[in-house]
């Protein structure tokens, strides 16, 4: 397990025992909603509130500890900060894996045919994950 003490003060926020049970979630789910995180710390913490979930997340987002990952047609979805990656999103469970995809090929396609300035690249594509495929 990790310690995120170090982490979270890195991005000016107090390690609270709240905070350090959802980075270990995050860290154990890879991605996970509002309502499954809530689901998840309910055990931890018996009398843990939605609203104070929304609370640390959001926190956690201004300071950049997670990052938001907007699904199509889904609930949000948060991971902690890493490097720059896509996502396949799963249209039957919902799922988000991580994907590592060069995407300068395609912005250099942008640039030419357009004269948008690619500024960021959040990309989500939308699929069948392996285990629905099966199913
Ligand atoms: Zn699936
Ligand atoms: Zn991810």
């Amino acid at each position: 397990m990790i310690n995120y003490t170090n982490i979270l003060r890195e991005h000016n926020l107090k390690a609270t025992p709240q905070r350090l049970a959802i980075a270990d979630e995050l860290y154990k789910k890879g991605h996970i909603s509002i309502e499954s995180l809530y689901e998840l710390m309910v055990n931890k913490f018996s009398s843990i509130s939605l609203a104070t979930i929304y609370k640390n997340i959001n926190l956690m987002l201004e300071n950049s500890f997670i990052q938001e990952i907007k699904i199509p047609y889904s609930k949000s979805v948060y991971e902690l900060t890493q490097a720059p990656h896509s996502h396949l999103a799963c249209e039957k469970c919902f799922a988000v894996e991580d994907i590592t995809i060069d995407l300068n090929s395609i912005i250099d396609i942008i640039t030419k045919e357009s004269s948008f300035k690619i500024t960021s690249t959040n990309l989500v594509l939308s699929g069948i994950c392996e285990n629905c495929q099966l199913g």
